[in-house]
């Protein structure tokens, strides 16, 4: 990550901006991009090579939902040419967008179907009603990298090429991905997906599964007693097998409810940062097997 040496108030970089219309050079790179969390950046760099740069808003580990921004995180905003994000994810990123705007944005929300914010969980939707957890479903991210080509093709036009080229590399893994998942969850003993963070509704949605989240969207806000008791009586009638944590969520969550009606306990990633080794794809192959193991999938 490139380090910057001061932080200029937002409406001076405004101001600098609107006057000039390249950006400061980064290294050998033709563009400078953000991704707000690491599987966005993944795709930006995946499909810009060594012809961008990229920066992550959101630390892995960090909570997403909430996520403020530091000043020098509004300085690189508004620096950069090319912005990708989740609408709704993080409200200061999406109000840094608007108070310093990049060159070009992707809100990746406007590319797919969105689904609902709320799962039956006791919650409040989040601003927009959105669910912003779109990076889980493979699928989803096909329609980014297509997306980041076009983008980048017109921001640095001698890259078109390899842009093009790159993201159909990644649209192909992303697709053996797609197909992995699709014949690894096709025969289940169940298909009830009980996870403590509602994060993994576009994937329940792809491959047919049902998402029943203890917590809303809010991952400060712990489930009520009422909620947990709900949570029981579903798993309890639709005999599930398994009681799965979100590695973001607090685990005592998943230990209550699996304890008090027997159940194994599971850990799936939200995937905010790559595995070591490993990346995306790894991740995603991760959470596939701990899946196929939770609903004893054949
Ligand atoms: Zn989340």
């Amino acid at each position: 990550m490139k380090k910057l040496l001061w932080a200029v108030p937002l409406t001076v970089v405004s101001l600098v901006l609107a006057g000039c219309g390249t950006s400061p050079s980064s290294g050998s790179a033709s563009v400078r991009a953000v991704g707000e969390l690491y599987p966005l950046s993944w795709v930006i760099g995946q499909v810009g090579g060594d012809r961008v740069a990229v920066d992550t808003l959101v630390p892995a580990g960090a909570e997403a939902h909430g996520y403020e921004l530091s000043p020098q995180q509004v300085t690189t905003l508004g620096r950069s040419d090319l912005v990708v994000y989740v609408r709704t994810l993080a409200a200061a990123v999406d109000d840094g967008v608007k108070a310093a705007p990049p060159k070009a944005s992707i809100d990746v929300a406007s590319l797919i179907t969105t689904r609902p914010a709320v799962d039956g969980a006791a919650s409040q939707a989040t601003a927009g009603g959105i669910d912003p957890h779109v990076w889980l479903d493979p699928a989803n991210l096909v329609k980014l990298a297509d997306a980041v080509a076009a983008r980048l093709g017109t921001l640095d036009p001698a890259g078109k090429d390899t842009y093009t080229a790159n993201a159909a590399t990644l649209d192909g893994r992303l697709e053996k991905l797609d197909s992995d998942y699709r014949s690894g969850l096709a025969h289940c003993t169940s298909r009830t997906l009980v996870v403590t963070h509602p994060a993994f509704g576009y994937l329940a949605d792809q491959y047919q599964l049902k998402q029943v989240g203890v917590s809303g969207v809010d991952e400060d806000t712990e489930p009520s007693p009422a909620r947990i008791v709900e949570v029981e009586k579903i798993a309890a009638a639709e005999r599930v097998p398994t009681i799965f944590s979100a590695d973001t969520s607090n685990a005592k969550i998943a230990d209550v409810i699996a304890g008090s009606l027997n159940l194994k306990t599971a850990e799936l990633s939200v995937i905010l940062g790559a595995p070591s080794g490993g990346d995306y794809i790894s991740a995603a192959e991760r959470n596939l097997t701990t899946l196929r193991d939770g609903l004893g999938c054949s």
